[in-house]
């Protein structure tokens, strides 16, 4: 009973953390030479990988990453080094297994520096793939582009919706109920209408930023609604909380979609930065890396002498914008995709990437400074 509650808060709670015990677990029957892999300790994300490495013998280490999922966490840099290498070192694992590489998930690379973990534990980092449902293939073939880049599938984001509406949907249930019951069921169906549809139909709605496609898709809904209720019901309709407060959400959501998905850019943070606002709890947004690159104050410069040819820009970048070529230095090949997740910067063996800031009053432009 306990199990499906928590299965069933981590589901449809999972903007909240949802902590599960660190260490280590056992899949299928490992032996010496099994894969030894890493995750956080996100209930929903263990009880997903699990049945993702069905069939498959492996040893799983549980870092400790505050209960929240892998990409927030490491972005929030819950999920480090230094939680990967307490569990490498609590759990025994060395005297498991004949081997020492250790294969962390892509989007643990904002977070986790692979350089770190080897130098104090002698272990190898390999990086993953982006996607769970990947791991098995990837085990048994090696890592290829698709593997590397992040996706947001219909699944994957009716997924997020059923994750981020609940809590939303909950809130504005119990204010209707308590304050306007004649109101409460539209509420539902809008709200939940609304989000199930700004998530379906995103990534073909006009805008280059979240918040802007919201603002489409609240035209188109509250146009809608409108010409429901005039068709319909009342020949002239007054504003409706209900609707009101669904766009509003959808706005707010629009808002910061891009924080939630690891292939969009966020539009929060950076006019956050803007504003000269500089934290909220333990988020910060001026004078980071990543605000500043999504600002376009900041941009990625290669030093092509200190590049060791290491692959790990490509292997941690989710949005496929740098090229290693076997036997060259690293190449930036599609800059515009950049999200500014700084898993890059934080892998670069030979410190040759940088993130310079720009001069946007030289003459003539803009110059890496
Ligand atoms: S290029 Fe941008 S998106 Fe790719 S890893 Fe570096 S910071 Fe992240
Ligand atoms: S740029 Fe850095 S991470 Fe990329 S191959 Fe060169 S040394 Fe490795």
């Amino acid at each position: 009973m306990t199990s499906i509650l928590r299965y069933l808060w981590g589901l449809l709670f999972r903007i909240f953390p949802c902590p599960t015990q660190t260490g280590l677990r056992r899949i299928g029957t490992p032996m010496r030479d099994s894969p030894v892999l890493v995750t956080c300790n996100f209930d929903l994300t263990l009880r997903r990988l699990r049945r993702a490495l069905r069939g498959i013998d492996a040893w799983l280490l549980v870092a400790d990453s505050k209960g929240v999922n892998v990409w927030c966490a490491s972005g929030a840099h819950e999920l480090n080094a230094r939680t990967v290498v307490a569990v490498i070192k609590t759990s025994g694992i060395g005297d498991l297994v004949d081997h020492r590489t250790l294969v962390l998930p892509q989007l643990a690379g904002p977070g986790v520096r692979a350089q770190a973990i080897e130098k104090q534990t002698g272990w190898t980092v390999a990086w993953g793939p982006v996607r769970m449902t990947d791991i098995p293939r990837y085990l048994e073939h090696g890592i290829d582009a698709p593997m590397r880049r992040a996706s947001w599938s219909l699944f994957e984001r009716l997924d997020t919706a059923l994750g981020s509406l609940f809590p939303f949907l909950l809130c504005g249930a119990l204010g209707f109920a308590l304050f306007g019951r004649g109101l409460l069921v539209d509420y539902v169906v809008v709200a939940a209408l609304a989000f199930v549809g700004f998530f379906t139909i995103i990534p073909w709605v006009p805008g280059r930023l979240g918040l802007a496609r919201a603002l489409v898709v609240d035209l188109v809904l509250g146009g809608g609604l409108l010409l429901t209720e005039l068709t319909l019901h009342n020949p002239a309709p007054r504003p409706r909380a209900d609707w009101i407060i669904a766009m509003v959400l959808v706005l707010l959501y629009g808002g910061e979609v891009g924080g939630i998905a690891s292939n969009l850019k966020s539009d929060l943070d950076p006019f956050m930065a803007r504003l000269g606002m500089k934290k909220i709890g333990n988020v910060a947004f001026a004078g980071t890396i990543r605000t500043d690159l999504l600002n376009g104050w900041r941009r990625l410069v290669l030093d092509p002498t200190r590049c060791e040819r290491c692959g790990a820009c490509q292997a941690v970048c989710p949005q496929g914008v740098w090229l290693t070529p076997a036997d060259s230095v690293a190449r930036l090949v599609n800059e515009d995709a950049c999200t500014g997740c700084t898993a890059c910067l934080r892998q670069c063996h030979g410190a040759a990437i940088r993130a310079h800031r720009v001069d946007e009053t030289a003459a003539g432009g803009r110059s890496a400074l």
